[in-house]
């Protein structure tokens, strides 16, 4: 007789990712674990109190994988006015206006994933055009890829930037012929006076501006709060499938935050936050990785990884490239680090056995970024490192075998490609040289490359559904024939969300294949995606998601 499962998994079209048994039609689980997975008689598990979920024909996954989000800020931001779908100025003012009304106290009216061409193309949204549209209160407005903000003259006046202010090399508070701030804020150092003021006291990107702990600390009303947009966003992330995230920013008061949420059963999605080591720490930051690492330790919370940022965006031209801009012959983008400091942090952290994870847009930083783990190799010898690189918009032809030979996993996010659907064909102005548009988003070239691909959002920039990720990666469209075809086949995209992104944090032993042993991470989803086109991956839902043995969304009812 078998032992008795907790949750029963019937009817499925199972992907289990596990090679020796691609696909299953039952899963029984019992505690935190799979035990079994395969085409047998579902009754042989079944007990008295046994959990039956049909999953009715449909696609079953092992449980998501996001490697990359923003936790706290996507939580934050889930309660505010998003502009991602408002374009023009009426239908701008309009919705600024009313969320103006509807949080009449907060002390700085804030909106999210506006994008560049707001106001209509070339328009600036500078500090007199959003004056216009709210003159009488702090105004500011977060792009969608979080690099720039833009804000009306109350806003700079209450961040204290009117008159300028100083920044972090790469960054900048753009300054006007008058002698005052435009209110465009490039990059977080510009702009975190600014957003300080949001409802959540900066507080939510914290981990992100700067990787230090909030000062002075939060009140125990501050922490109530925060602590309860987290509930929020790990309740929308299951609601999603997903089932493990890989944080992208990171301190140790969003590690205590999320170890309070644990111990009170609310950490339903398990997480994994970095130490984000910015080039303004001194390298004893890293004494605050290997603390998380020490304190942090359960299948819920982990810590071990480094983040980090080489450069900026393309949209602003922050991004380091190898050449210059095309249309600014001027610049090729600011790096973040000297190639001396980056390799000298990454030589160290590579040395403490710590992840190093790198925000890289442009060639140049991916490039730059390859030489320092290069050296770290050199340095402390070769071992199993996996080290990542975040984004990786366009790469130099030598660079594309790098990624295999030196073992560093390409952590992507096809939702971020212009042909994913989301952003425009091309940023505005930024014009590509031929041969970074050929490179751009190579998801394809790097697969066949042999580089390991973890696919991940960066929500809050694109949102967190990995519906809309898996639909960008399987059925992109090439604005024009310099494009190559990055297309990603269902089993790779899958992969990339769930089996490779175990590898990416060293869990492949614990989970990402749905097979007898391995930590019960589930979704059933509400297609049988094997069968699906383009409309029906975007329109398919999370049905049940199962996180460590319980179910932490169930949308049957
Ligand atoms: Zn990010």
């Amino acid at each position: 007789m078998a032992q008795t499962a907790d949750i029963l998994i019937i009817n499925a079209r199972a992907l289990t990712m596990d090679p020796a048994a691609p696909t299953a039609t039952t899963i029984a689980v019992a505690g935190n674990r799979i035990l079994a997975a395969g085409d047998f008689d579902p009754d042989g598990f079944r007990g008295p109190t046994t959990e039956i979920i049909d999953a009715g024909g449909k696609t079953v996954l092992p449980g998501l994988i996001d490697s990359h989000v923003h936790l706290f800020g996507g939580s934050g931001e889930l309660d505010c006015l998003n502009l991602a779908e408002i374009e023009g100025e009426a239908a701008f003012t309009a919705a600024v206006r009313a969320e103006s009304q509807r949080k009449p106290d907060d002390p700085l009216l804030y909106a999210v994933c506006a994008n560049y061409n707001i106001l209509g193309p070339g328009q600036s949204a500078d500090r007199h055009a959003l004056d216009r549209i709210m003159p009488d209160r702090p105004f500011a407005m977060m792009a969608a890829d979080h690099h720039t903000v833009w804000a009306n003259t109350a806003a700079l006046e209450l961040g204290g930037i009117l008159h300028g202010g100083d920044t972090d090399p790469g960054a900048e508070i753009v300054m006007g012929a008058d002698g005052l701030a435009t209110g465009l804020l490039l990059e977080t150092s510009a702009f975190s006076p600014v957003v300080r003021h949001t409802a959540h006291g900066g507080r939510d990107f914290l981990g992100y501006i700067t990787g230090d702990d909030p000062q002075p600390p939060a009140t125990p009303a501050e922490r109530e709060r925060d602590k309860q947009a987290l509930r929020e966003g790990l309740r929308h992330c299951a609601r999603h499938g997903l089932t493990s995230l890989h944080n992208m920013d990171g301190n140790l008061y969003q590690m205590e935050l999320l170890h309070e949420l644990e111990q009170e059963g609310d950490l339903l999605c398990r997480v994994q936050i970095p130490c984000h080591l910015r080039n303004t720490h001194p390298l004893s930051k890293l004494d605050e990785a290997l603390l998380m690492r020490e304190r942090y330790t359960s299948a819920m919370l982990y810590s071990g990884r480094v983040k980090m940022f080489m450069d900026g965006v393309i949209d602003s031209y922050t991004a380091l490239m190898v050449e210059p801009y095309p249309d600014r012959p001027d610049t090729h983008g600011e790096p973040v680090f000297t190639p001396e400091a980056f390799n000298e942090a990454a030589i160290l952290a590579d040395s403490l056995g710590l992840q190093i994870s790198v925000h890289c847009c442009g060639d140049g930083a991916v490039r730059r970024t390859l030489d320092g783990y290069e050296a770290a190799i050199n340095a402390n010898g070769r071992r199993d490192s996996r080290h990542r690189i975040e984004h990786v918009e366009t790469i130099t032809d030598a660079d594309i075998p790098r990624f295999a030979a030196l073992g560093v996993v390409a952590s992507m996010q096809p939702l971020h490609a212009p042909r994913g659907g989301l952003f425009p064909p091309m940023p505005p102005g930024v014009i590509f040289s031929d041969r970074q548009v050929r490179n751009a988003y190579p998801w394809q070239t790097l697969r066949e490359s042999g580089a390991t691909l973890a696919f991940s959002t960066d929500w809050p920039i694109v949102p967190v559904d990995p519906m809309m990720t898996f639909a960008a990666a399987m059925f992109p469209t090439r604005p024009d024939d310099r494009w190559q075809d990055q297309r990603q086949s269902l089993h790779d995209t899958v992969a990339a969300y769930t089996r490779d992104g175990a590898y990416t944090e060293f869990a492949e032993a614990e989970k990402g294949q749905i097979k007898a042993g391995m930590l019960a991470d589930l979704v059933c989803l509400s297609e049988n995606l094997e069968a699906a086109d383009e409309a029906t991956l975007r329109a398919t839902r999370a049905v049940v998601t199962v996180c460590d043995g319980r179910v932490t969304h169930d949308g049957r009812l």
